[in-house]
């Protein structure tokens, strides 16, 4: 067992549904074992100010189906100088914090990492991000919530797209990545799902509008990831569709912040609660420098710099599965 009192808990970089359910865990975990707990407001600006609240088990009542981060979120260019980190070192070593729990996205942990390996600081890492992009876990703490919040936002895009006889091109979250668009298209009964990973070419956009429209389909969703390739944007696959079907009425959705925002899921509560647990388990086992992630329903641990250098493959069963689904 590691000689672990205090352990401090904040989110950082990109904020998710479930960060303040993982918040709540951690809290109540540390209060459980009997070790103070410290939250630590703006992620590592806030640890750079000593910008720190002690708390206790009911200071995150009521905050379990509660949307962002009551703990707040940052980027902070300062923790990227070794003189930042040092001054986050000493604000830690002032208030008696002998390990943190980060919950973030992998650039936060990059950042943990590298403030362990220069301080011997014990650090544990819980994914809080909506894209699914990080290794080591089949699931991120708000990627089901944000799934849902897209499906239900498509449910409706469809209703007045099918009114109207519209082909609506939908833009969600995901530079990289293409996990939120890929399920969220499958689950909506997208038409065509446009993601990072696959160049599927324009080309094949407009013979599978074609295919659509041929087959009796008055209206078409088309969902487009942030990051796809086939287009330079959203806007310009509509003035390309346009240009080659100018009797469709082509319209375009930006979904845009709200997908990160919402109460979470029940699912991503539960996940979140069982991260939480762990974290602290296992620092106070001794671990650090690891990430907690769950794998066919276990939690595992993961180190961190494996979880920040891997990759995340998209799902070829759900593109086979998407296919077969808009014969
Ligand atoms: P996310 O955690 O959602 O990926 P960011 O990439 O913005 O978000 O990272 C969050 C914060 O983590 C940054 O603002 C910075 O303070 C810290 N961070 C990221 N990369 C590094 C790095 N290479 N060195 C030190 N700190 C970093």
């Amino acid at each position: 067992m590691a000689n672990i009192k205090k352990i401090a808990v904040f989110t950082s970089g990109g904020d998710s549904p479930g960060m303040n359910a993982a918040i709540r865990s951690v809290v109540r975990t540390c209060a459980y074992l009997k070790i103070d707990c410290i939250g630590i407001y703006r992620g590592y600006e806030g640890m750079i100010e000593g910008d720190f609240k002690p708390m206790n088990a009911r200071s995150v009542n009521n905050i379990i189906n509660k949307g962002g981060t009551i703990l707040k979120s940052a980027r902070c260019a300062e923790f990227r100088t070794k003189e930042g980190r040092e001054k986050a070192y000493r604000q830690l070593r002032a208030e008696g914090i002998d390990a943190f729990v980060v919950i973030g996205g992998d650039g936060s942990f990059t950042g943990a990492m590298i403030f362990n390996k220069e301080f011997n600081f014990p650090v544990m890492g819980i994914p809080g991000t909506i894209d699914n992009d990080i290794f080591g876990t089949t699931f991120t703490l708000g990627f089901d919530t944000a799934l849902n919040t897209v499906v239900e936002a498509i449910d409706k895009i469809r209703d007045t797209a099918s009114s109207h006889n519209r082909l609506f091109f939908v833009e969600v979250m995901g530079r990289d990545v293409g996990h939120l668009a890929l399920n969220a298209g499958v689950g909506a009964g997208a038409e065509e799902i446009l993601i990072p990973e696959e160049n599927l070419g324009r080309e094949r956009l407009l013979e599978s509008l074609k295919r659509s429209k041929l087959s009796g389909k008055s209206s078409s969703i088309v969902i487009v990831a942030e990051g796809d390739k086939t287009g330079k944007n959203i806007f310009e696959l509509k003035d390309y569709v346009e240009e080659n079907f100018p009797d469709y009425d082509v319209r375009v959705s930006v979904l845009g912040h709200m997908q990160r925002g919402g109460s979470p899921s029940c699912y991503d509560r539960v996940l979140a609660s069982r991260m939480g647990v762990r974290a602290v388990e296992a620092l106070l086992e001794g671990k650090s420098t690891m990430m907690v992630g769950t794998i066919a329903n276990e939690l595992i641990l993961t180190p961190i710099e494996k979880a920040i250098k891997g990759h995340t493959k998209i799902d070829k069963e759900l593109i086979r599965v998407s296919d077969i689904m808009t014969v």
